[in-house]
């Protein structure tokens, strides 16, 4: 279905962004891995989705704090790829703290990648796109995007501006057969949230089995984590001719989580 496109996933080093890059690698694009983590198990993953899906695989370890790293990135795709024909804004990170004791440096970090790395990749993205008539922009938002959680001051305002950079790019690309939708899942388990397992369980002085138990499936009605799996067949299914006409969409992944 993808053969000859080429997917860029930030922060697919681990959690979600690996399985939608190894997913859009199984319809057959070609990817581009982006994000931290140990030099050879980062190698092993490249060869491993390359031999399994019959694609070619590239790297960068762009942090995407940095615009000017961010340009390295693109100028990289560009070159050695083409250009992404597919972009998916994945990176995240998550702080969990009262607003009078939030570090601002930490606001300041989740504002850079959950929300203005975004805005960067897209607009060195998009001239490409316009030019082949042709492109998927897809953001990893949350459930965080459309409601929000105490203590997570920086988080929430940052996908609610993916949300709105959603809309915005999703109009602007319209007539130029470019698609941006955003992703927002409940809790998935990844070790971003095992992370926060750990932080909400001091923030609100209870053990880490009462945080998932009455803070974070307390908020799903199924009572069940979504899969990384699952969102990564979303995001092939918003590439795919079916989601021609999905623009603009914030797809609820969240086992009823804001439909309460
Ligand atoms: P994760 O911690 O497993 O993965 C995060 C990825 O981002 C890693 O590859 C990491 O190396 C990379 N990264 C971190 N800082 C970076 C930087 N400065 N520059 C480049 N890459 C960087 O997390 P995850 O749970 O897979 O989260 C992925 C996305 O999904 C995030 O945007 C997150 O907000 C969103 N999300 C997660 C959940 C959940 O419950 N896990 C729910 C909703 C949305």
């Amino acid at each position: 279905m993808l053969n000859g496109k080429t997917a860029l996933v930030t922060g697919s080093t681990s959690g979600i962004g690996k399985a939608i890059a190894t997913r859009l690698a199984s319809e057959g694009a070609d990817v581009v891995l982006n994000g931290f983590g140990d030099e050879g198990e980062i190698q092993t993953l490249r060869e491993s989705i390359a031999s399994e899906h019959g694609v070619k695989v590239g790297y960068s370890g762009a942090d995407l704090t940095d615009p000017d790293a961010i340009e390295g990135l693109m100028g990289y795709v560009a070159r050695d790829f083409g250009g992404a024909d597919i972009l998916v804004n994945n990176a995240g990170v998550q702080h969990v703290a009262p607003i009078e004791d939030f570090p601002v440096a930490r606001w300041d970090l989740i504002i850079a990648l959950n929300l203005s790395a975004a805005f960067h990749t897209i607009r060195m993205a998009m001239p490409g796109m316009k030019e082949k008539g042709w492109g998927r922009i897809i953001n990893t938002a949350s459930a965080h995007a459309l409601v929000a959680s105490p203590y997570k001051v920086a988080y929430v305002a940052a996908k609610h501006g993916i949300a709105g950079l959603t809309k915005t790019v999703a109009l602007e690309g319209a007539e130029h057969g470019v698609r941006c939708n955003a992703i927002c899942p409940g809790y998935v388990h990844t070790p971003l949230v095992d992370a926060q397992i750990t932080d909400t369980a001091k923030a609100r002085g209870i053990s880490e089995e009462e945080v998932v138990k009455t803070v974070l499936l307390a908020a799903q009605p199924t009572k069940e984590f979504v899969t990384s799996e699952q969102v990564a067949g979303m995001a092939a299914f918003l590439c795919s001719g079916t989601a021609d006409q999905i623009n603009g969409a914030l797809m609820q992944m969240d086992g009823g989580w804001v439909a309460q």
